[in-house]
């Protein structure tokens, strides 16, 4: 495909998850010539079904806001936090950020929802081939010559301007060239299944993501992706897996099981999927951006999903990253300035996130999460981040130093009650 000269495409893009479909559909109507190079065949699983409101925007940005609507994906309008003794829970009602357009969002199944985003880079005018995998790549100061091997005709070879890497976790990139740094902190695994007959929540509440706090840090995830079908998620600290590695459903159902709260959810529920386990928990990059290439979404970094970011990160900055090579494409002399005015972008929205995230797992900030006060506003501008809202303003930020604030001297003086434990 394409001779050696003259490259045959402004933009090849690896992956047609939400990153790469995103930044297909943005550079194809930027006016870019788009390959998309996706491994699999659509519709296929992927884990991260709970999106965030920040990600209405994007979706009507890139013209699937209707679709996605339409789509009979269960309405999610905030997250529930639980103590899974029961002892104490936070609703985050998504109607309570000041600064996200529509406070409502969706639970999706992801074989329906990346296939929806993929249909519209074709239907924008990108080239996609399915049951393609990108196999290896040579960049030089001109181009990138890339050779993926596709499943009826075999390898080929093809030359584009500029590479997005949106190839998620398996990081064709990062992987190959060593960029990836995992994060020493943020070290879980996940072990998830899906459940028919679970317990839901009823009226306004019925669609939020329930997660549940596990005294010893851990936590499980419960998202209705139907009125009878629940993902069920377990993230456990890697320290603190032990003998239940080897059995990833044991440790789905030592964990309900050890708290009556949670079993009595589970009382008459069957599984309706095999049980499956992720572990590259929470990395980034040395670089998002240099030279030609561009890494989108998790293929850059990845967060420990409690806060159900990934997806809208991943529509995000598969957006920016085709706007960055569009102005890169316009002015060639600026092409590093502009690489690294994206990859700093990336840096500062995966900080912003990271410190929440982080929070998450140090008791004190549970503590105080768990019993809230909404003086000063704090529990909106949370709010606001959890929303998904990757810049807020300045006020909503400071109320977020506040909080961390008020941690702190929790920490020092137990100004709350102290209902969790040490990770240990
Ligand atoms: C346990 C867990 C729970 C999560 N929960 C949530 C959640 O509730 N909400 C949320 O928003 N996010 C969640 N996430 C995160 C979410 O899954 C990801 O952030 C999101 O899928 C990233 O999208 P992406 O397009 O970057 O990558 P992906 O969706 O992984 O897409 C990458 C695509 O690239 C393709 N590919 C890979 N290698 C190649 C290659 N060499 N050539 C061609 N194609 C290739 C793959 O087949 C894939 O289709 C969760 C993640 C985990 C691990």
């Amino acid at each position: 495909m394409g001779d050696t000269a003259s490259p045959a495409f402004d933009l090849t893009v690896v992956g047609g998850g939400p990153a790469g479909s995103s930044a297909a559909i943005t550079a194809a109507e930027l006016g870019q010539k788009v390959l998309v190079l996706e491994r699999e065949r659509f519709p296929r699983f992927h884990i991260g079904e709970s999106l965030l409101p920040a990600s209405n925007g994007l979706l009507e940005k890139l013209g699937v806001a209707d679709q996605v609507r339409e789509a009979g994906f269960v309405v999610k309008r905030g997250a529930s936090f639980w103590m899974a003794d029961g002892r104490a829970e936070h609703y985050i009602d998504f109607s309570q950020s000041r600064e996200v357009d529509a406070p409502q969002t969706y639970q999706v199944r992801r074989d329906r929802f990346d296939s929806i985003l993929l249909e519209q880079a074709r239907k924008s005018g990108a080239t996609v081939l399915e049951e393609t995998a990108a196999k290896s790549v040579e960049i030089s100061d001109d181009g990138v010559t890339l050779v993926y091997e596709n499943a009826t005709r075999g390898r080929e070879e093809v030359r584009s301007k500029f590479l997005i890497d949106a190839s998620g976790q398996s990081g064709f990139l990062a992987k190959r060239w060593g960029l990836r740094q995992g994060d020493r902190e943020l070290k879980s695994v996940a072990i998830h299944c899906r459940y028919r007959g679970v317990q839901a929540l009823s009226g306004d509440r019925a669609g939020d993501i329930r997660v549940v706090s596990l005294p010893e840090m851990g936590w499980v995830w419960l998202i209705p992706l139907s009125p009878d079908e629940m993902s069920v998620g377990v993230v456990v600290p890697r320290s603190r897996l032990s003998t239940t590695e080897a059995l990833p459903g044991g440790a789905i159902d030592g964990t309900i099981n050890s708290y009556p709260a949670l079993a009595a959810l589970f009382e008459d529920t069957e599984a309706t999927s095999p049980i499956r386990r992720e572990a590259d928990f929470s990395y980034l990059p040395e670089s998002y951006a240099s030279s030609r290439w561009l890494l989108a979404g998790d293929a850059g970094s990845f967060l420990d999903p409690v806060f159900s970011t990934g997806v809208t990160l991943a529509l995000k900055s598969g957006r920016e990253a085709a706007e960055a090579v569009g102005r890169a494409l316009a002015n060639g002399r600026s092409r590093e300035a502009i690489l690294k005015r994206y990859s700093d972008e990336q840096f500062s929205t995966y900080r912003f996130f990271r410190r929440l995230v982080s929070a998450f797992y140090d008791p004190a900030f549970r503590d105080v999460m768990f019993q809230p006060s909404n003086r000063l506003g704090i529990v909106d501008a949370m709010t606001t981040a959890l929303a998904g809202e990757w810049k807020p303003k300045l006020a909503t930020r400071r109320r977020i130093d506040l909080l961390f604030g008020i941690v702190a001297i929790h920490r020092r003086f137990g100004i709350a009650e102290k209902i969790h434990t040490d990770a240990g």
